[in-house]
C-alpha cells in the first residue's frame, strides 16, 4: 500500500533541525526517525544537510527508498525489531542495522552477510532497564555473548544502542545513559579484536539532551524534526 503523499512544510522541518544542532555539540550526528512519514519528509531533511534516516520496518522503508534513489549518499539504519526472515531484504536495504538484539540474529546477519557480499555496520541494542515492551541484550548477556560476536568478521559490530523505558525522571535517564557509555567503554579496554564500538546511538526527542550530555554520538529524532500531524502509522 502505497503511503498518501502529503504536502510538506520544508521550512519547519529545517528550521527544527537547525534549532537542534545549535544545542548538541558538531561531533554528535542526528539520525532522522522517518517511520510513518514519507519520501518527501526525507527529502527536506536531507536538503536541510541531514544524512543518516532511521526506518523501524523493512517493508515500509522499501516503498520510500525505491523513491529516493536520486539520493545515493543516504545512509539507512534499521532501528525496528528484525524477524529473521527479513534479514535478507534488509542487507540490501539498509547499511547498518543498530537494532541487534541476540546472538542467534547477529550470527545469522553475519551468515547472510557473507552470501550477499556485503559488511554492514551493526549496533547492538542494549535494555539497560527491565522493559517487557523492548526486545536487547541485558548487560550480563551481552558481556556473555562477546566472546562469539567477536567472531563474526563479516559484519562490523561498530557501537551500541537503547531506547530507555517510558516516564522515567532526568536523573535517572541520565544514570542510564551513563551506563551505556561506560559499557561501551569497558568493552573496548577489554581487547576484543573485532568489535569497535565507536557509536553510541542514544536519546531521541524527549530525551535526546540528557543523552548527548552522557556521552551520546548520535541521536535518533522523529516527533523532533517532523510535524506529528503528518505521521501516519504504516
Ligand atoms: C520512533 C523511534 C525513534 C524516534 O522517536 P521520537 O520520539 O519520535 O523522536 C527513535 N528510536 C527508535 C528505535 C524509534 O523506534
Amino acid at each position: 500500500m502505497p503511503l498518501p503523499t502529503s504536502p510538506v512544510d520544508e521550512s519547519l522541518i529545517h528550521s527544527r533541525i537547525q534549532a537542534v544542532r545549535e544545542q548538541i555539540p558538531e561531533h554528535v550526528e542526528i539520525m532522522a526517525v522517518s517511520k510513518g512519514y514519507s519520501a518527501d519528509h526525507i527529502r527536506a531533511a536531507y536538503q536541510a544537510g541531514i544524512r543518516h534516516f532511521g526506518e523501524s520496518r523493512v517493508q515500509e522503508a522499501a516503498q520510500k527508498q525505491a523513491q529516493l534513489q536520486d539520493l545515493p549518499d543516504i545512509i539507512w539504519h534499521l532501528i525496528g525489531h528484525l524477524q529473521t526472515n527479513k534479514v535478507k531484504p534488509a542487507l540490501k536495504q539498509f547499511a547498518w542495522i543498530d537494532s541487534v538484539d541476540s546472538l542467534r540474529l547477529a550470527k545469522l546477519l553475519n551468515q547472510k552477510a557473507w552470501e550477499l557480499h556485503l559488511s554492514p555496520k551493526l549496533c547492538l541494542q542494549v535494555k539497560l532497564a527491565p522493559d517487557p515492551n523492548k526486545s536487547g541484550w541485558s548487560i550480563s548477556e551481552l558481556l556473555q555473548s562477546l566472546p562469539q560476536l567477536d567472531q563474526l568478521l563479516q559484519v562490523q559490530i561498530s557501537g551500541l544502542m537503547t531506547i530507555l523505558p517510558l516516564g522515567l525522571d532526568s536523573e535517572t535517564a541520565l544514570e542510564l545513559f551513563r551506563k551505556l557509555v561506560e559499557l561501551a567503554d569497558h568493552i573496548q579496554r577489554s581487547g576484543y579484536e573485532h568489535l569497535n564500538l565507536q557509536t553510541l546511538s542514544m536519546g531521541m526527542s524527549e530525551d535526546y539532551p540528557l543523552a548527548v550530555a552522557a556521552g551520546s554520538n548520535l541521536i535518533r529524532l522523529g516527533r523532533a524534526l517532523f510535524a506529528e500531524a503528518d505521521r501516519k502509522e504504516g
